[in-house]
């Protein structure tokens, strides 16, 4: 599994303006010195993706979303559908983010509703599942992913279709990581679910870590077995700290 190519994984959240092209530029600008050793995608505000996809096109740098609805098109106000990011060049759409699942009351059930629809408009799925401080501190940390990954991850699964995201509630935005150790043993069980369930092909799944990564710790994380990647808040909307944090791949 070590020989999966990384993939470094920005999510900007609600974050960003127009005036945010600058800054989408430097990335843009200093992608071809890291893109030997990593992947880039960068998932800004839904506002944004289309202007990012068109100056993006050509260059080392993919552009991804945040959250969709399940369904196509229809009656649903102010939702947007994976055909619609497709439609302005997205890549990939990251679902069930932690932040999704506490502010939405997202389920298992809809996140997998959410990446079938990511992948019935032929995008690549980013799942995100991790547990609480709560969760961790009472050992119930590898539960929470088996159960998270069991409900939100679509039968079919593929490395093509799918980016696991491993991203402790608690490590988001707070500067706190855990140990390689800790990442180790739940980057290996995350490992171990999905070859019992999509066997062979789950071996070349990426399963990337998130939470507080940084110039400073990327290259600790990034060298943890299982660990493919990265996905990246804060640091992400910086393009010195994300080009940073993939040279550390
Ligand atoms: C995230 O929310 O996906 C994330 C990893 O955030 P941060 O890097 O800011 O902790």
């Amino acid at each position: 599994t070590d020989a999966i190519r990384p993939l470094i994984a920005g999510n900007w959240k609600m974050n960003g303006l127009k005036s945010s092209f600058a800054e989408f530029e430097a990335m843009l600008a200093g992608a071809g010195d890291v893109a030997a050793k990593a992947d880039l995608l960068v998932c800004p505000p839904a506002t944004l993706v289309g202007a990012f996809a068109d100056k993006a096109r050509g260059s080392k740098v993919a552009v991804g979303a945040q959250d969709c609805h399940p369904k196509a098109s229809g009656a649903h106000t102010g939702d947007l559908s994976a055909e619609m990011f497709k439609d302005l060049g997205a890549v990939a759409i990251i679902v069930g983010h932690s932040e999704r699942r506490a502010d939405h009351g997202e389920t298992d059930a809809l996140i997998r509703q959410k990446a079938e629809a990511v992948w019935r408009a032929g995008l690549t799925a980013i799942v995100c599942i991790g547990e609480t401080r709560e969760q961790r501190d009472a050992g119930k940390t590898l539960d929470v992913c088996g159960t998270q990954l069991k409900g939100s991850l679509p039968d079919g699964s593929t490395a093509a279709n799918l980016v696991v995201a491993y991203e402790p509630v608690w490590a988001i935005g707070t500067g706190l990581t855990p140990t390689a150790k800790d990442v180790e043993e739940v980057h290996r069980f995350i490992r171990g679910q999905l070859t019992d369930r999509f066997k062979a092909e789950g071996n070349k799944i990426r399963i990337l870590y998130g939470g507080s990564v940084k110039p400073s710790n990327a290259a600790e994380l990034m060298a943890v077995a299982n660990v493919n990647g990265a996905l990246v808040g804060g640091a992400s909307l910086k393009a010195s700290d994300f080009l940073a944090i993939a040279a550390g791949c």
